[in-house]
């Protein structure tokens, strides 16, 4: 399966994470965004990326449970 988030409506993930926690297969994680700007490192953010797409069996939990609708799905 193809997902799709929109981080124009998802900019924050860490105090919500429904999508990652509904998940039966463990298809999102939660990244950090780089800051090429700072030497320690420290990320600019977080956000969620569907990193394992290919092992997702469409059931839908994760487009039903996010609460700002950013998540779509496709074949
Ligand atoms: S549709 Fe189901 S299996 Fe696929 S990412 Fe969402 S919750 Fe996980
Ligand atoms: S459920 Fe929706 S709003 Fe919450 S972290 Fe996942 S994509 Fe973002």
């Amino acid at each position: 399966m193809k997902i799709k988030i929109d981080y124009s409506l998802c900019q924050d993930p860490t105090n919500c994470l429904a999508c990652l926690r509904v998940c039966p297969l463990g298809v999102f994680l939660r990244a950090p965004v780089e800051n090429p700007g700072d030497p320690g490192k420290r990320p600019m953010g977080y956000k969620i990326v569907p990193l394992y797409d290919k092992i997702c069996n469409g059931c839908g939990e994760c487009v039903k449970v996010c609460p700002k609708g950013a998540i779509k799905i496709s074949k």
